[in-house]
C-alpha cells in the first residue's frame, strides 16, 4: 500500500501551485478564527490571542534531521520537529519543546528550501512534519510549501485530534498520514493528555483519512500498564474498522517529562510488551509493520 513503484513512500499527490494557493488562502482563515483542532478555540491568533496550544501564526522548527527509526516504508525520512502542541501528553519525549511554540527557527520558504536540499543530499525519501503537533501550524506550513517549488513526498505525523476542516486542507497535499493512536479509552486520554472525547475524535479522523487520497499508517506507542485499557481497545478498533491499514506498534517508551507524576507511566515497559502486543495484533488479522 505504501511503497510505490519508484521506491518513494506513497503515491505522490502533490498539487499544482494554483490549487495550493487556494489552500493557503483557506487555511489562513484559521489565523483569525482557529478551528484546526478539536479544542475549537475560535482564537484570533493573528491578533495575538492564544488558544489552548498557545500558538501564534508563525511556526518554528526546533530540530530537523534525517532519521532511520520510522516505519521501513518511510526511511530514511527527513523529520521537521515543530514546537507547540494541542495535547499535553505527560510522557512526551520532546518535553517542553513540544509545548512552547516560541522555540525554534522560523519556518518560511527560505528555511524550508535550504533544509529540503540538505535532506535530499543525505538521501531522505520524504519530508515528515512532526511535533509537537504539526496541524496547529497548518497555515504556516502551507505558506512555506507554496514557496517550495519541488517538495519531496510529504508525511504528516499527527495526534489526529484535528478537525474535519483541517483534514480537508491536507487532502491532496500530503502523501502519507502517520496517526498516533495513543489511547484506547477516554479516561486515559483525559488523565494523561488532557483531552475529552478522544476515541470518537480520533476514530472519526482515522476513518476519514483512510478514505482520502493519502496513505495511512496507524502507530501506537505501548505504555506501561496500559495493555488492557489502551493497546487492546486500539487493536480491536482497528480490526473492526480499518483491518488492512498498516499498524505500527512502538515499544520504545521512555518515562519522560511529567511521567514521574503518574505512578503507571513512571515504570519501564516490560521487556516482553512488544512481542505480546504484536502477537495479539497478528491474531486479530492486523497488518503489523515495523
Ligand atoms: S490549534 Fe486547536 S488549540 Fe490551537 S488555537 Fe486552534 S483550536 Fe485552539
Amino acid at each position: 500500500m505504501v511503497d510505490s513503484e519508484d521506491g518513494h513512500p506513497g503515491k505522490s499527490v502533490a498539487m499544482d501551485s494554483e490549487r495550493l494557493a487556494g489552500r493557503v488562502a483557506r487555511a489562513a482563515l484559521h489565523d483569525t478564527h482557529c478551528m484546526l483542532c478539536e479544542h475549537r478555540c475560535g482564537t484570533n491568533r493573528a491578533a495575538g490571542e492564544l488558544g489552548r496550544c498557545k500558538a501564534g501564526t508563525e511556526a518554528r522548527v526546533f530540530r530537523h534531521r534525517v532519521e532511520y527509526g520510522e516505519e521501513p516504508q518511510l526511511v530514511p525520512s527527513h523529520l521537521f520537529y515543530l514546537s507547540g502542541c494541542d495535547l499535553r501528553c505527560a510522557f512526551c519525549i520532546a518535553e517542553e519543546k513540544a509545548f512552547d511554540p516560541r522555540i525554534g527557527t522560523l519556518l518560511d520558504a527560505d528555511f524550508l528550501n535550504a533544509a529540503v536540499a540538505w535532506g535530499r543530499k543525505r538521501g531522505a525519501r520524504n519530508l515528515q512534519w512532526v511535533g509537537g503537533e504539526p496541524t496547529i501550524h497548518l497555515p504556516a506550513i502551507l505558506r512555506a510549501l507554496a514557496g517550495c517549488p519541488d517538495p519531496p513526498p510529504l508525511v504528516w505525523k499527527s495526534d489526529f485530534h484535528f478537525t474535519p476542516e483541517a483534514l480537508a486542507l491536507l487532502d491532496g497535499v500530503v502523501d502519507v498520514h502517520v496517526a498516533d493512536f495513543k489511547f484506547g479509552n477516554d479516561a486515559c486520554a483525559e488523565r494523561i493528555a488532557g483531552v475529552p472525547r478522544y476515541c470518537a475524535i480520533v476514530g472519526r479522523n482515522l476513518v476519514a483519512a483512510a478514505a482520502g487520497p493519502a496513505d495511512l499508517i496507524v502507530r501506537h506507542l505501548l505504555l506501561p500498564g496500559h495493555h488492557e485499557c489502551c493497546f487492546r481497545p486500539v487493536a480491536h478498533w482497528l480490526a473492526a474498522n480499518l483491518p488492512g491499514v498498516p499498524f505500527s506498534i512502538r515499544d520504545g517508551y521512555l518515562p519522560r517529562w511529567q511521567a514521574q507524576h503518574h505512578p503507571d507511566l513512571a515504570l519501564p515497559l516490560p521487556a516482553d510488551a512488544g512481542l505480546r502486543a504484536r502477537r495479539e495484533a497478528v491474531m486479530l488479522g492486523l497488518a503489523v509493520v515495523g
